[in-house]
């Protein structure tokens, strides 16, 4: 096979941002698949140019140049900068390729815009890819495994092409790592819900912890599993057979039913500063929480317990919540989440309005068939821009000042003052703090408080939200256009709009 010329590139950000939360995190959300698609095609003998998109850099000079195939790795609220960039490879001769959440989501929105779109990647996978690196059009090929690998190249193998991306973060470097893929539960609203749980091989964790040690004074690891711990001996055991104990500082998402206190407390001896379990409701979601015959007042009540003992042992806890799921109805919802936040001053809360990603979860089925998604543009649905869903016990305006009160109720002055008084160290406090002031916190409650006047003074926008037109409201039209920029004559035809019921439409097909 003939030496190819490949650009790997993972987009972090969907267009220029000065945040300061991108400037600090954004490249420490680093994705791991494209690294292991870098080192794959790398090892099979071609010439590899990688880059992380983060949004604080010039994209257009950043890009490899000349080259045959291109790899592009996207989370759906990136996926219209994806698509441009395509657009903008393919007119040069290359091929494209896309991966990533949006290509498992939307493949058969992406296949109109790329040549390959790939479903669960091995390494065979991205061989068919090399193999056959020819345009494939009008339509791209939908390439997936059956399921996820076995085994993935570890941090010493992708070294390569994660350190560049490192060191465009300015103080905290955290590298990202998998001990296993999929999870044993179950819920209906997640892309993980289908996928098996498969540990990977204990082995390369033990050489990678090994290896980051030469690399870092005191190294900083995130687990990107779905949910971090599920066979919690071998994972501790793999962890403390590798370094001296808190030689090493690991962020995981666990489920709260894993976090209990004895578990806890190796955990604190094994040097984990950050955890973010899911709580997602009040009303529903139990079965992951120790909760499930719980709700409302008193399932407030114990997880607050269990979430300030949690501090006992480890120093920051993101706790995350899902706005406007169809268990939730009135003010009750919203009122307790204030509460916990009263109760649990110290733990950050982590917001998502309800999203239906396309083909991610089985429950998107039932979504579609009563005709709820709606065609907000992939440009917003990254949980909080748009929610896709019209809220079964709540009209919009109602909804957004719910959303308002809680968010501003969240990041008050009071509330940020008992959040820095009860949080235990300085990185937690920093952390919070610039949560709060950046996009997350402030950044968040300005956009909710515009949908809410446009909602209120622009009947067509709310015919938009109400799905009686699908004619895209300017307001949104124009943060596209300005966050593509120069890429925005890149985007191809079409691309702004999507079938939001392809998933349905697909699934009545098959078992027609
Ligand atoms: S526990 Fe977490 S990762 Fe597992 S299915 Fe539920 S939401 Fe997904």
């Amino acid at each position: 096979m003939a030496k190819l010329k490949i650009g790997v590139i993972d987009l972090v950000s969907k267009g220029p941002t000065n945040t300061l939360w991108s400037k600090i995190m954004h490249a420490n959300l680093a994705s791991i698949m494209p690294q292991v698609v870098a080192t794959w095609c790398e090892q099979e003998g071609h010439e590899v140019k990688m880059i992380c998109y983060t949004g604080t850099e010039d994209l257009h000079k950043e890009l490899p140049k000349d080259v045959h195939l291109v790899f592009i790795s996207s989370f759906t609220q990136a996926a219209l900068l994806a698509y441009a960039l395509s657009n903008y490879f393919r007119s040069q001769g290359a091929v494209t390729v896309l991966g990533g959440p949006h290509a498992r989501c939307y493949p058969d929105d992406a296949i109109k815009y790329f040549d390959y779109v790939l479903g669960f990647t091995h390494r065979s996978t991205i061989q068919e890819v090399l193999d056959n690196c020819t345009p494939q059009r009008p339509l791209g090929k939908h390439l997936a495994a059956k399921g996820q690998p076995a085994q993935l190249p570890g941090v010493k193998e992708r070294w390569k092409f994660m350190e560049p991306t490192l060191k465009k973060a300015p103080f905290l470097k955290i590298v990202p790592m998998l001990g296993s893929v999929g999870c044993p539960y179950t819920c209906s609203f997640c892309i993980d819900s289908v996928v098996p749980y498969q540990p990977l091989e204990y082995e390369v964790i033990r050489e990678d912890l090994h290896f980051l040690l030469t690399k870092f004074k005191k190294p900083w690891v995130v687990w990107h599993d779905p949910n971090f711990g599920v066979r919690f001996k071998d994972n501790m055991e793999a962890i403390s057979s590798a370094a001296p104990p808190k030689s090493i500082q690991f962020i995981a998402e666990s489920s709260l039913t894993i976090l209990t206190e004895d578990h806890l407390k190796v955990m604190e001896q094994n040097g984990f500063e950050a955890l973010l379990p899911g709580i997602e409701s009040w009303y529903e979601l139990g079965n992951k929480s120790r909760t499930a015959h719980l709700e409302g007042e008193e399932k407030v009540n114990r997880i607050s317990q269990h979430v300030n003992m949690m501090f006992r042992y480890v120093p920051y806890v993101q706790t995350n919540f899902v706005l406007g799921l169809d268990s939730d109805v009135g003010d009750a919802p919203f009122e307790l989440t204030k509460r916990f936040v009263d109760l649990t001053p110290a733990a950050f809360p982590g917001f998502s309005l309800l999203t239906a990603f396309g083909e991610a979860a089985p429950l998107n089925l039932e979504y579609q068939r009563a005709g709820r998604v709606l065609p907000f543009p992939f440009h917003f649905l990254n949980n909080h821009l748009a929610m896709n869903l019209k809220p079964k016990n709540y009209e919009w305006v109602d909804f957004y000042n719910k959303v308002i009160d809680l968010t501003a109720y969240t990041f008050s002055k009071k509330a940020l003052y008992r959040r820095f008084m009860a949080t235990p160290n300085f990185t937690s406090r920093w952390m919070n703090f610039m949560r709060a002031v950046s996009s997350e916190g402030y950044g968040r409650l300005r956009f909710y408080h515009k949908v809410r006047k446009n909602l209120i003074e622009d009947s067509a926008f709310r015919k938009y939200f109400e799905g009686e037109t699908t004619l895209l409201p300017a307001f949104y039209r124009n943060i596209i256009q300005k966050d593509l920029g120069l890429w925005w004559q890149w985007l191809p035809q079409g691309a702004l709009e999507h079938n939001p019921n392809a998933y349905l439409q697909k699934n009545q097909k098959l078992t027609a």
